[in-house]
């Protein structure tokens, strides 16, 4: 059995490896640990390993870590899981980041609902990249509407895009996918400012989706172990 810290060198490791190989400085890219089912622990020992960035999945779940951790006040907290409207006020006090962004209400409860003494809400829209029935996220031919709503919104800062791909694509399927989502976030990069967040990639899919320009993959398994559900 390894130990929490060994696999997160290990992922730190193999992160700096894909970014070597696609010629992109490993700095440019960030690893979120992605903690969801796991205990509060694991984090810590994360946490003394080095990590900072940690993301959640489920509100109820994520707000009581972040409660529980609230002494660790350089971690940065992201959701990453589905929004029920009558949850956002809790996310808006409890979380340094949203990703899964796929509609104004949502965007615009949590505009409402940001406390004053909070610095505005870092956002990505998430993107239903290969248009998957079952998945969250924004149509990409619905994403310019999203975007020019949430940029509107003085206490949300847009900062990217996120996706989940499709797990069991081809690889070629995958590298138009990959490619797809890189032009989206070129696109909205040059036009906006502090739009530098492309989130894609997670634990069996970090390598490729570096080489296509992710700047922030979302990693748990390879750290924290498989997940019981
Ligand atoms: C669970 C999850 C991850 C991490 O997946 P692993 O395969 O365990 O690395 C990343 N992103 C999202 C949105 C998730 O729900």
């Amino acid at each position: 059995m390894q130990t929490i810290a060994e696999r997160l060198k290990f992922a730190c490791e193999r992160k700096d490896q894909a970014a070597a190989s696609a010629n992109r400085p490993s700095d440019s890219i960030q690893l979120l640990a992605v903690s969801k089912t796991k205990p509060v622990s694991d984090i810590r020992l994360a946490y003394e390993a080095g990590q900072r960035l940690f993301g959640e999945n489920y509100i109820q779940e994520g707000v009581e870590k972040v409660q529980t951790l609230s002494e660790l006040t350089d971690i940065v907290w992201h959701l990453i899981g589905p929004i029920q409207s009558n949850k956002t006020r809790d996310v808006a006090a409890h979380f340094d980041w949203v990703q899964s962004i796929d509609r104004e209400k949502i965007a615009r409860r949590l505009n409402d609902q940001r406390p004053e003494h909070l610095p505005a809400l870092n956002v990505c829209i998430q993107v239903n990249i290969d248009e998957e029935g079952s998945k969250s996220g924004v149509h990409v031919d619905e994403l310019d509407g999203l975007v020019n709503a949430v940029s509107g919104f003085e206490r949300l800062q847009l900062r990217g895009l996120m996706a989940i791909p499709k797990a069991d694509a081809s690889a070629e399927q995958q590298q138009r996918t990959l490619q797809t989502l890189a032009e989206l976030f070129d696109h909205y990069r040059t036009k906006l400012s502090n739009f530098d967040t492309l989130s894609v990639g997670m634990s069996g899919d970090m390598d490729e989706a570096i080489a296509h320009g992710s700047t922030m993959v979302r990693i748990g398994t390879a750290i924290f172990g498989a997940r019981t559900p």
